[in-house]
């Protein structure tokens, strides 16, 4: 449990990555056989280079993410390479619960819930520099931001991946997942990512078949899969969580001058919305339907502050959320009915703690801030987060409270977690999700158990 309080410095090797690139005449992968890059590299095209004598390829993505064109132990983009369990950095004959580094089914290890960048990371421990594995928040971007087709390169099935932005694409083959002894290869190409499942003895992998692409599906972390890295660049940061409940200097903000102003007690915003310090204030943002945001959270006294975490329908915050300790519900599959929309209910924080007409956020009204609001990532008083900014100049500031899970604060500094009141479906709610480099409404990731913040709206 204390590893995931370890705050990790997120160290952005800028000198060697520039060696690196001016090294291209050396790298190891694809240099024979995709000459199209090295076209792309005489003419000086910024679309492709290498960092540590490994390649990378720029999708055009937005967050500005770098993807390899080799898995990690590979030489070539069709090349399988080695297979590793989730946090191990050795392959090994034999992937099962016998063989796993950090425990077993029932009692794994907690080595993070994000180990991107860690001793744990085997692109970083094998790649160096600033490779590392993709996290979860880059495995959805990949597949926001690319078309895909079954293929086959020089006899490897596989899918490649093309941007939708600048024509640049990437080739991961079918390397398939190893268990006990068991393989899928030339069925699936299962890659891990760096984020731990919800039920901790699984951890979340892009995968996809002949047949489509799941960037956010989850095995056990005994099993092996291979690892395609990706290339983190000054200011991408995104999804790198340290679970530490502490916002000072992360440095994950995409703003220049963002990163080295924690504890100056001098915000980065220009934030006027509040007319004085008796907070909460209902903020007109300038929203068709005539929607106020709180200035902040429930259990928060100022607009930066975090506020209290609560499961989905709790009124009470507690030291630990688990299916345990949830009032509404025992596994993801056997959750309680407590209503289409809580909004107002006896289940609604928002209505019980501050009464007066305040409700959580439906998830239309979710939407109706992002479509209606332009939003950055900043600073306000040192802590980061969102600025809502409305067509009247309204200003809302949603601080990166990340979450709770069991005993543990993840993604404080890093991510926003908010719940709606709207759920998705009989298991599911829906949530603003934000992190440096984008915001959307979501369901999927977090369970009603999860300790998430509210903010109020009238
Ligand atoms: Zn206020």
């Amino acid at each position: 449990m204390k590893d995931s309080k370890t705050i990790k410095k997120l160290k952005i090797l800028s000198m060697l990555f520039v060696i690196a690139v001016f090294s291209v005449c050396f790298v190891s992968c694809g240099n024979d056989d995709k000459d199209d890059i090295t076209t792309n590299e005489s003419t000086q095209s910024s679309l492709t280079g290498t960092a540590n004598g490994h390649e990378w390829v720029d999708l055009g993505l937005p967050s500005g993410t770098k993807w390899a064109t080799c898995n990690v132990g590979a030489s070539k983009p069709e090349d399988y390479g080695d297979h590793f369990a989730w946090g191990e950095t050795s392959k090994k004959s034999t992937y099962s619960w016998d063989t796993y580094k950090y425990g077993g089914r029932y009692d794994v290890k907690n080595i993070g819930s994000n180990i991107a960048g860690t001793q744990y990371d085997v692109a970083s421990v094998k790649w160096g520099g600033s490779w590392r594995m993709p996290t979860l928040a880059q495995s959805k971007e990949l597949f926001n931001n690319t078309t895909s087709e079954w293929t086959t390169q020089n006899g490897v099935k596989g899918r490649k991946f093309t941007s939708k932005k600048n024509s640049m694409s990437i080739f991961i083959p079918a390397a398939g997942g190893q268990f006990s002894g068991y393989s899928t290869e030339g069925e699936d190409g299962g890659t891990w990512l760096a984020n731990v499942y919800q039920e901790n003895n699984e951890a979340y992998i892009f995968n996809f078949t002949n047949e489509g692409i799941w960037w956010d599906t989850y095995d056990y972390r005994c099993n092996g899969y291979t690892v395609r890295p990706v290339l983190l660049m000054s200011g991408n940061t995104s999804g790198n969580s340290s679970g530490n409940n502490d916002n000072s200097g992360s440095g994950t903000g995409t703003d220049p001058g963002n990163n080295n102003n924690s504890g100056s007690g001098t915000g980065t915003v220009n934030y006027t919305s509040c007319p004085d310090n008796n907070h909460p204030h209902a903020i007109d943002l300038g929203l068709p339907s005539g929607t106020k945001w709180a200035c902040c959270n429930v259990g928060a006294t100022k607009p930066e502050g975090y506020g209290d975490y609560y499961a989905w329908g709790e009124t009470e915050t507690k030291s630990v959320y688990s299916w345990d300790t949830y009032k509404y519900g025992r596994s993801s599959k056997d959750v309680d009915n407590i209503g289409a929309d809580i909004a107002g209910t006896k289940y609604d924080v928002a209505h019980v703690k501050w009464g007066g007409g305040w409700r959580m956020p439906t998830l239309e009204q979710i939407k109706e801030l992002m479509a209606n609001t332009t939003h950055e990532w900043t600073r306000l008083n040192g802590v980061a987060g969102r600025l809502f900014t409305g067509k009247n100049g309204g200003t809302v500031f949603l601080p990166a409270a990340g979450d709770r899970w069991r005993g543990e604060f993840y993604g404080v500094g890093h991510w926003g977690i908010y719940w709606s009141s709207t759920p998705y479906d009989e298991n599911y709610a829906c949530y603003l999700y934000f992190y440096s480099d984008n915001a959307y409404w979501d369901y999927f990731n977090y369970f009603r158990n999860f300790g998430v913040i509210v903010r109020p709206v009238r």
